[in-house]
């Protein structure tokens, strides 16, 4: 972050740590309202990101990053011929089971419901990988360990052994502050941007988590802000 700051500096690009509360449209520019500050631009790019939803249970915190992960796709690598467990049952829990099962020794599901609730053709892939098995109408109520994860309890009070616990159960992306403006969001509340990272709204631009991209890593974000400052340059310039 330091190195981001000193290039923006070189740049003489201003770096402002600040909450923005609110956009407002104003004749050819947007005004930005944070709680004792107002900022004026002619184009916004809206990279909020989102939050993960967590469990809430003991352990939790205290093993994030230890055994506690929220990305198959970040963490996964690091558990090869190891056991884990992905909690959740969409479809998005469906496929980090998948992808865990290509590295790791065995991958449990655990799921409240009675049936994964993922598209048809990763609930196959899952039922017919030989690595994956489904838990079903369980809870996991703690998470325990000693440097890192060793086991998890379930709500039947079994305590299950484990390297492992990747949580995938919903996401939030932070899209209020777009809505109220009426950017368009689609059904997972995730902000509609174009291959130009164009939102409904002229001028305002999105990146990141915050958007609908498929995929959510930090390059793919980075790059849709790429994009975006081209796009707002563009549009500046006309
Ligand atoms: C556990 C974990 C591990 C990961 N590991 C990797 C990895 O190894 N490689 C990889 O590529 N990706 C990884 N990812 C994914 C990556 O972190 C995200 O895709 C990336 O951070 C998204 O960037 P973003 O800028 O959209 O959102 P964020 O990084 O969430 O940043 C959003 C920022 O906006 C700020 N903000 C929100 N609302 C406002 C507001 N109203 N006013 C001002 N500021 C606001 C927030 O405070 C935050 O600083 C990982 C994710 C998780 C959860």
């Amino acid at each position: 972050m330091d190195m981001f700051k000193e290039h923006m500096n070189s740049l003489s690009i201003p770096y402002i740590s600040d909450e923005i509360r609110s956009i407002e449209k104003a004749d050819d520019h947007f005004v930005l309202h944070s709680f004792f500050q107002k900022f004026k631009a002619y184009t916004v790019c809206i990279a909020t990101g989102s939050e993960r939803k967590k469990l809430g249970i003991p352990g939790e915190e205290e093993f994030a990053g230890r055994g506690v992960s929220y990305c198959a796709t970040c963490d996964g690598p690091f558990y090869k011929d190891k056991v884990v467990i992905v909690v959740g049952g969409s479809d998005s829990a469906a496929k980090e089971a998948l992808f865990l099962s290509q590295n790791v020794k065995k991958v449990y599901i655990v799921y409240r419901g009675e049936e994964i609730r993922a598209e048809p053709i990763n609930k196959k892939r899952v039922y017919e990988n030989e690595k994956i098995e489904i838990i079903y109408k369980t809870n996991i109520v703690e998470i325990k360990g000693d440097t890192s994860v060793k086991s998890v309890i379930f709500d039947n009070g079994k305590e299950f052994d484990i390297d492992g616990v990747f949580i995938e159960v919903g996401s939030i992306p932070n899209s209020d502050l777009a809505k109220r403006i009426s950017v368009k969001t689609d059904e997972k509340d995730e902000i509609i941007i174009n291959r130009k990272s164009e939102t409904n709204i002229p001028g305002i631009f999105a990146a990141g988590d915050v958007a609908d991209a498929p995929f959510k890593q930090a390059i793919t974000g980075v790059a849709e802000g790429v994009i975006a400052a081209f796009s707002a340059f563009d549009y500046v310039k006309e």
